[in-house]
């Protein structure tokens, strides 16, 4: 299923165009909204994901659509002088990104992120502080989403996803780690004052609003009932314990690294890394 020709693909992506454009003309580039972007109880994977973005690319997102003030891995500042740009930043208007899930477990102290004047930060307290002035707060990846893999069992850190942390609306970004154009074309509907529509569990519908199932390009061997018997055979992967019937996400069609690639193209079946309960409900991940 090539980008280039499915009507499906051209669509989604032009919606996700003309919704960055509307931000682009929207946004006065002397006053770009600041972004705060914490990583909390998590592996960096969505940062690192974001990264990896393309069309747009993060230097986009960065010098066209909002100010990024803070986050752990990009920033130049260090140590004290870094963590002061995150409480500047928490006296304007902001959005607030987390990935990873909030640690609680003594007072916090399996994440610190920070010390300053004296006093350990943690990612529960910067949540807590960011959490409680930013516009807007969007969880980004499925610790920050569900809890995932930081709030997996025995949990020992007892983390939370921010969902649950924050008594607030969290748009809810989920998947592990999160796809870039999600997480950016998010970012543009809010800047133009145009909300994302959002499903029950707070989700973009544009980005959620289907399942992994239903745009499957191995569909039609389901549907007629051919599955594989063991990895590396082109069928139906619902037998070897396939999640794309109950995982809703558009990675058929947005696929990932440039729309190069995704799991089920590369012979892997869904393991609903995107789906409340994972990792611990999606187990095990390969079933024969
Ligand atoms: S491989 Fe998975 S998502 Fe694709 S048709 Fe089979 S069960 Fe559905």
């Amino acid at each position: 299923m090539g980008s280039e020709i499915c009507p499906v693909v051209g669509n989604k992506q032009n919606i996700l165009k003309s919704i960055i454009d509307k931000a682009i003309n929207n946004i006065d580039q002397n006053k770009k909204i600041n972004l705060i972007w914490l990583e909390a109880a998590t592996c960096s994977g969505n940062i690192i994901s974001l990264l990896n973005a393309e069309n747009p690319d993060v230097i986009y997102l960065l010098r066209k659509m909002v100010n990024m003030t803070y986050n752990n891995s990009l920033m130049a500042e260090e140590g004290e002088r870094a963590f002061k740009k995150f409480l500047d930043t928490l006296d304007t208007e902001f959005i607030l990104v987390v990935e990873g899930a909030v640690a609680t477990k003594n007072n916090g102290l399996y994440n610190v992120i920070a010390r300053y004047k004296g006093k350990t930060i943690t990612g529960m307290d910067a949540v807590a502080m960011a959490g409680k002035k930013a516009k807007y707060v969007l969880a980004v990846g499925s610790c920050a989403s569900y809890g995932g893999p930081s709030a997996a069992r025995p949990n020992p850190s007892e983390s939370k996803s921010v969902y649950d942390f924050l008594d607030r609306e969290v748009i809810r970004v989920p998947g592990c780690p999160s796809n870039p154009q999600w997480v950016i074309g998010t970012i543009a509907s809010i800047l133009i004052n145009d909300n994302p529509e959002l499903d029950k569990e707070n989700r973009p519908v544009l980005f959620y609003g289907i399942t992994i199932h239903d745009l499957c390009p191995r569909r039609s061997y389901f549907d007629k009932g051919i599955f594989a018997k063991k990895l590396g055979e082109p069928e139906c992967m619902f037998k070897l314990g396939c999640r794309g019937p109950i995982t809703r996400t558009d990675c058929p069609i947005r696929r990932w690294n440039n729309s190069t690639n995704w799991p089920i193209g590369d012979n892997t079946p869904c393991i609903g890394c995107a789906r409340n309960g994972f990792p611990d409900s999606m187990e095990p991940f390969v079933r024969y």
